[in-house]
């Protein structure tokens, strides 16, 4: 299992599925997502050119920052505690799973203090399933304008993780949904929020989400194989 030829590989379907949406394969960028991946085989990610790398825990984050430093963007994927909050506005580019206002409230406030302004993206559960996070879909357009004065934070567009299916295709109905949102919400017009960003699209669907306009896909077992059960 050779991660930068896996990378190769998901490049090239990356590139043809952007194709086929009439885009350019640079509109989509790959993020390794690392969660259990040992440190190797993380470098050689690096080395293979992926632009982003994801981390869903933030004591793991700020281990592999602390010794890999900044060759490549990383971003928050996983769910985040307020009170991991403080060492997240130091350690990520971008927060992929803004959910709520109270955690948005928060983030905003440590921004401040650490004297930056924080890329997030809302992460928005389409499907309404109750064991994942992610505001519904019928609260995200309130959840962004609620987000969007606040000073510290820059609303760069939204995130989603659709139900598991075995075929892809099942899952593209959500994806569009996104689209259809991100579309929504841009029509407004809302002073200080973009929507540039689509973060869709794992493993399994990347190649469908990048047809239905992701602009961000999340690659753990494509990139680095099957995770270590219990880990
Ligand atoms: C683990 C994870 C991924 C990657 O999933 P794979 O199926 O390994 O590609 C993407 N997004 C989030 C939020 C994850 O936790």
């Amino acid at each position: 299992m050779d991660v930068a030829d896996n990378i190769r590989r998901i490049r090239e379907t990356m590139a043809e599925a952007a194709r086929r949406f009439g885009r350019p394969a640079s509109a989509v960028r790959l993020m390794a997502v690392t969660k259990t991946v040992d440190d190797d085989r993380i470098l050689t990610a690096i080395g293979a050119g992926v632009e982003i790398l994801g981390e869903n825990y933030v004591q793991e984050a700020k281990r592999k920052i602390d010794k890999m430093g900044n060759p490549c963007e990383w971003h928050m994927i996983g769910r985040l505690q307020t009170n991991k909050v403080k060492y997240a506005v130091r350690l990520f580019d971008m927060i992929h799973s803004l959910d709520r206002l109270d955690l948005a409230q928060e983030l905003d406030r440590r921004a401040r203090a650490a004297g930056r302004v924080m890329k997030v993206l809302i992460e928005v559960n389409v499907a309404g399933e109750e064991t994942k996070s992610g505001i519904p879909l019928a609260s995200a357009r309130d959840l962004v304008r609620a987000v969007a004065p606040l000073e510290n934070l820059s609303i760069q567009g939204l995130m989603t993780m659709p139900p598991w299916f075995d075929d892809p295709e099942e899952a593209r109905p959500f994806f569009r949904a996104l689209r259809e949102l991100r579309d929504r919400i841009t029509a407004e017009a809302i002073d200080r929020v973009e929507m540039r960003e689509l973060s869709m699209g794992m493993t399994g669907d990347y190649a469908v989400a990048i047809e239905e306009g992701a602009t961000i896909v999340r690659i753990g077992r494509g990139v680095f194989g099957e995770r270590t059960p219990n880990m």
